[in-house]
């Protein structure tokens, strides 16, 4: 059994080059694949369960490194699931207008509303990531933005938004072994980008920017989950027991029937 609990980053120490990206949790890919089966469909049930209650909005932030997964994890995840609950919002190099305005802007408009799912593939962190390995702004504005980010989460959380946090961890190795089958596959080259062997280059700048972004703004109210992710199986399994585990504590109940129909009767 996988407790998702144990990848919660807690401590004030936290250290990302401790968490080891190939952990498989001590479980096989056979194992793995069969729970990730039984768990997504679970989730499919819950999340209708969701979507009935209405009072409740999750919000599932999905951050990695270039090749890292998260487009499969959300494939995998919502295998399934009903599209008309759930959606993605991604977020990529912003435009003019974006830029024109304060780094959350673009952001706000996509939080979930009562009953939805919604997925932020990449999000407003690039704004302490990408932002700050590329000096786009100086250090003293991107630092402030932790105390930022904290606190628009802290307002989202207070109004009824369940927040979950996913980094997922692949390591070096494995990043260039994908960024090679990107080259390879002929299936797999639209995804190559030529930045992405610059920001290659970068390495550790940007996992020191992760594990400082990661450290700042795991809070009780928007936890960060670091997740070993070079096994997309492994993967796969501790992002479904995280999302079901926090559905499960919602709590979630269909809402009462209508009027006159409580005992139920034949319809003519
Ligand atoms: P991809 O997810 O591979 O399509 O790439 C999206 C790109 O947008 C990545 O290179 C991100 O670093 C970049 N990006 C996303 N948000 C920002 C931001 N706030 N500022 C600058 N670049 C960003
Ligand atoms: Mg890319």
């Amino acid at each position: 059994m996988i407790d998702p609990e144990s990848f919660r980053v807690r401590s004030d120490g936290f250290r990302l080059d401790r968490i080891d990206p190939a952990g498989n949790g001590g479980i096989d890919k056979e194992e793995a694949k069969a729970r990730v089966a039984e768990r997504n469909a679970r989730l499919e049930v819950l999340q209708e369960l969701l979507w009935a209650d209405g009072r409740h909005r999750v919000l599932l932030v999905l951050q990695a490194m270039d090749t890292g997964g998260k487009d499969s994890t959300i494939r995998r995840v919502f295998d399934g699931v009903d599209p008309s609950g759930v959606k993605v919002a991604g977020f990529k190099r912003p435009t003019e207008t974006e830029l024109a305005h304060d780094y959350l802007w673009r952001v706000h408009p996509h939080v979930p509303a009562d009953g939805e799912i919604v997925i932020f593939n990449r999000s407003h962190y690039e704004d302490v990531l990408v932002v700050r390995v590329h000096g786009l702004v100086p250090e003293e504005r991107w630092r402030r933005r932790y105390h930022h980010i904290r606190e628009f989460e802290r307002m989202l959380a207070d109004e009824g938004t369940t927040i979950v946090k996913v980094f997922l961890h692949i390591s070096e190795d494995e990043q260039r072994e994908r960024l090679q089958a990107r080259v390879d596959d002929p299936a797999k080259r639209w995804k190559f980008a030529a930045g992405d062997l610059a920001e290659r280059t970068r390495w550790n700048e940007y996992q020191a920017a992760f594990e400082e972004a990661i450290q700042e703004t795991s809070t009780d109210w928007a936890p960060w989950y670091v997740v070993p992710a070079n096994r997309k199986w492994y993967r796969d399994l501790v992002v479904l027991e995280l999302l079901v585990q926090t559905l499960e504590r919602l709590e979630l109940r269909y809402p009462p029937a209508a009027d006159g129909i409580e005992d139920g009767f034949v319809v003519e």
